[in-house]
């Protein structure tokens, strides 16, 4: 175990085993494919990479990035698009798919941002769900696990850019953030 963190939430045989769920969840819902899945980067790109791979179906991926204003630990409500989709949307099934639902702040201004666009459908694919820090009205579609309110890196989610290579996900340990 990296010695950054204080203990493994999720292993990554849990995880593994959780994503092939969702995987399968969203293919009896989308039987005939024709999905566009849209990762939001940096945090949701191992996530997207193993769940398309378990999906079965046709499916597209597009990426998204965006920052938020405000400090870089309490968000402003308001979204700053870096990246935008390099497809259409009109008309086509959608799932935004991102690591962690925290405040919510993120994702409500990006389904808003993306219905605008007028998909067929559009619904929200996240890894991880944070309820006890929700402020803003937003819930996932395709939950992976709900986890208590602490601060976690791995499989995709870093820590001032570390720790997105971590195979599981883990809690950092208090004296690497607060240093
Ligand atoms: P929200 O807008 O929901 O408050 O924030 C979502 C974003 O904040 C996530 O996509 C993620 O980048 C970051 N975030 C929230 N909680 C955590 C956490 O526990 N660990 C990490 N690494 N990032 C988090
Ligand atoms: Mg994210
Ligand atoms: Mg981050």
């Amino acid at each position: 175990m990296d010695s950054a963190i204080e203990r493994v939430l999720l292993s990554e045989e849990e995880i593994g085993k959780r994503v092939k769920e969702l995987a399968e969840e969203i293919r009896n819902d989308f039987p005939n494919g024709d999905l566009i899945l849209i990762g939001v980067l940096k945090g949701s790109v191992i996530f997207v990479a193993d769940l398309m791979r378990a999906m079965n179906i046709n499916v597209t991926m597009d990426f998204m990035a965006v920052s938020s204003y405000g400090t870089s630990s309490e968000t402003s409500g308001v979204v700053r698009i870096l990246k935008d989709l390099d497809f259409d949307i009109e008309g086509k099934d959608v799932i935004i798919a991102e690591d962690i639902i925290d405040t919510g702040t993120t994702l409500k201004y990006l389904y808003e941002y993306l219905k605008a666009r007028n998909p067929r459908s559009l619904k929200i694919c996240c890894l991880l769900d944070k309820p006890a820090r929700r402020k803003v009205d937003i819930e996932g579609d395709y939950v992976g696990f709900r986890i208590p309110d602490a601060f976690v890196v791995g499989y995709g989610l870093d820590f001032a850019e570390k720790y997105r290579n971590l195979p599981y996900i883990g809690v950092l340990k208090e004296d690497v953030y607060k240093k």
